[in-house]
């Protein structure tokens, strides 16, 4: 496995794969590297011949009152844990490298983007789209893999490549969880011991309003309030929003009779989490 920095070495590496006939997966990760992003990892391994991850803290994803500074990375821990897994290269550039200083080119999206995770944070998806977008340029891959821990992402990179025609396929993946039901992420690393435990309020409440619409319950309102009152129980949580919205759409939805997606986003202290479930039907 080889780490590379440059846009030129990935395409003259992916240019030698293509001649030689193979295929290209694409894992796309802003680094410090858990199972969430090893399952990808493995799942693109297992689907294509060649597997690229790209390792990079995306700026233009973050406000100006976000993390950027302090997301937390770890470069050489990722690069072993790629190669176990069997990636072939990481595309770890530095941001010189993905945005000139005159850059100002950008992929936006209305109606998707502008509920969820999109009301607190109104250019996080642009800049997502935007970088995913020169991802699938630079890395030209079959197929690019993204967790369903990031529905809403997900959601949005699908429709980005069908609106665009971009030549590929996106492939979803389930969320991998620690045992205690916490959904993984890079940010559990900024939780304190007793916010680790308070941080349960998520998959917790997502759980009891999973069961009662497993038990029935069709009246999306009740389910959202099932799930709110759970992590309102929680006294460290502070609710950003709690939604049920069609799963193809992203608009809110009266029942949970079709294809939903109930997500979360919650502050636990300073730190903003998301976890979700989807019913498809
Ligand atoms: P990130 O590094 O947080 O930008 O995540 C990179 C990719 O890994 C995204 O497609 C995420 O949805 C995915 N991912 C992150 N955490 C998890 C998880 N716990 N389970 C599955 N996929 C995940």
């Amino acid at each position: 496995m080889t780490i590379v920095k440059t846009i030129e070495e990935v395409r003259a590496q992916v240019k030698a794969w293509r001649a030689q006939g193979l295929t290209v997966g694409l894992v796309p990760t802003m680094g410090y590297l858990h199972e969430g992003h090893q399952s990808l990892i493995a799942r693109s391994v297992a689907e294509n011949d060649r597997t690229v991850v790209s390792d990079f803290v995306n700026p233009i994803q973050f406000g100006p009152t976000e993390d950027l500074a302090t997301y937390p990375r770890d470069i050489d821990r990722d690069a072993a844990l790629c190669e176990s897994t069997g990636a072939d290269l990481i595309f770890h550039p530095e941001a010189e490298e993905m945005y000139a200083p005159d850059f100002c080119t950008y992929v936006d999206m209305d109606h998707l983007t502008k509920g969820l995770c999109g009301k607190t944070r109104p250019i996080h998806f642009r800049g997502v789209c935007t970088v995913v977008s020169k991802l699938f340029h630079i890395v030209q891959p079959d197929r690019a893999y993204f967790g369903q821990k990031d529905a809403q992402q997900l959601a949005v990179i699908r429709r980005m490549v069908r609106d665009l025609n971009m030549p590929l396929e996106i492939v979803g993946c389930p969320i991998i969880r620690e045992e205690d039901g916490l959904a993984k992420s890079s940010r559990n690393t900024y939780l304190s011991a007793e916010e680790r435990q308070a941080a349960l309020c998520l998959s917790r409440g997502l759980n009891k309003g999973r069961a009662a619409i497993e038990a029935g319950e069709t009246d999306a309102a009740k389910v959202r309030q099932i799930i709110t009152e759970e992590i309102e129980a929680e006294p460290m949580s502070r609710i950003d929003y709690v939604e049920i919205v069609d799963w193809n759409n992203l608009e809110p939805v009266d029942s949970t009779e079709g294809s939903i997606l109930a997500a979360v986003a919650v502050y636990i202290g300073k730190t903003r989490l998301i976890d979700n479930f989807i019913i498809e039907r």
